[in-house]
């Protein structure tokens, strides 16, 4: 585990201690490859048993102290609604409910947010997603091409 991740975790338990009043026990981790989501419960399943394995925090908003925070608090409601055997989808009242309460946004994904998407010049696959428009250098890694801002 690095120390960004430790500090992901640590951010999480304080998180969870004050939102539902106890400590988390799954693991935590930024994904540079989740591009679509901020965020995502992890679980296996078999049978009729849901298993939470680890939350994972894309590691594009690791900066964005407001967004990591609405987005722990969204995971962590999937988590322990997943836990207590309660409904934990989005459509879920209870997490419409949690979700007011918290204050954190019900779809955790880019669309609606102020993103920029640069893409490889070449094949226009994503490289890199960023919430300013600070310009960035270097090559894609698949064509070896510059990299630019998706047109919208
Ligand atoms: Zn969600
Ligand atoms: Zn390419």
């Amino acid at each position: 585990m690095d120390s960004a991740d430790r500090n992901l975790a640590t951010k999480a338990r304080e998180l969870s201690l004050s939102a539902f009043g106890v400590f988390p026990d799954i693991p935590f981790s930024f994904n540079s490859r989740l591009k679509r989501v901020l965020g995502r419960l992890v679980y296996s399943k078999s049978r009729e048993m849901l298993t939470p394995l680890r939350i994972e925090i894309s590691s594009s908003i690791s900066d964005n102290e407001e967004l990591l925070k609405k987005t722990l608090l969204h995971e962590l409601s999937h988590f322990y609604l997943m836990m207590n055997d309660r409904d934990f989808s989005h459509n879920s009242p209870e997490f419409r409910k949690l979700s007011q309460e918290l204050g954190f946004d019900i779809v955790a994904e880019y669309e609606g947010l102020p993103v920029h998407i640069w893409v490889c010049s070449v094949c226009k696959r994503t490289v890199a997603i960023s919430f300013n428009r600070r310009r960035k250098n270097g090559l894609s890694s698949c064509c070896k091409a510059p990299i630019e801002l998706q047109e919208k």
